[in-house]
């Protein structure tokens, strides 16, 4: 029988992935939502914390081992943000367009050597609730913010984002493409390896 462990997230499309990955280790990845898990508190201040605050709340809920992530862009003239509040830059409900509009805002008039930038994925696994020591697996893919979007896959910031080694934004990249060069990639594959060994 394979192993159970809890996500702490609603998004399906991450479930998939994950499923995708830990199938192959013999590992199920269900919803926490399966469960009636209510979302965690995002009260940190850093990726770390709130990935380890969301999968706490999943474990304690649910008596499995748990998998949370947290994930975001990190701008060095603005000092990292909008790093943790990614999601909701433009405001609390923001959509992914309002976001990328007060960013490019935000940059105005910048030149291209104070644009460079970087997603974060943080991923960490949870025996149990009061696992002492999480698996902690992080991402990074460094690249710089375009003065305007180009190309329409991905989601969220990708489509200002500029991948240097490719020379196109990441919205212009092939799903596959991206998934071998980006953050939630990295990550996804250090946690897969990780897992093996555990
Ligand atoms: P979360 O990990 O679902 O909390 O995502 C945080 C936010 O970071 C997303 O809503 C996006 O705005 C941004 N983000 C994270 N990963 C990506 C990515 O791969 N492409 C574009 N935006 C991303």
């Amino acid at each position: 029988m394979s192993k159970r462990i809890v996500l702490a997230s609603g998004n399906r499309g991450k479930l998939r992935e994950f499923n995708a990955l830990l199938g192959g280790i013999d590992i199920e990845v269900v919803p926490q939502s399966d469960y009636g898990v209510p979302e965690a508190d995002e009260t940190g201040q850093t990726f770390i914390e709130n990935a380890l605050l969301k999968a706490r709340q999943a474990s304690r809920h649910t008596d499995l081992p748990a998998l949370a992530d947290d994930s975001g862009l990190e701008v060095d003239v603005l000092n990292g943000a909008p790093g943790i509040y990614s999601a909701r830059f433009a405001g609390k409900g923001a959509s992914d367009e309002q976001n990328l509009v007060k960013l490019l805002a935000d940059l105005e008039g910048l030149p291209e050597d104070q644009r460079s930038a970087r997603f974060q994925c943080l991923l960490v696994y949870l025996r149990h609730e009061l696992d002492p020591t999480p698996l902690i697996c992080q991402g990074t893919w460094e690249g710089r913010i375009l003065t305007a979007p180009r190309g329409i896959n991905g989601f969220g910031y990708d489509p200002v984002f500029y991948v240097p080694s490719h020379g196109c934004s990441s919205a212009e990249l092939p799903a596959e493409v991206k998934n071998a060069l980006s953050h939630r990639g990295q990550a996804l594959r250090a946690l897969l390896a990780a897992l093996s060994r555990h």
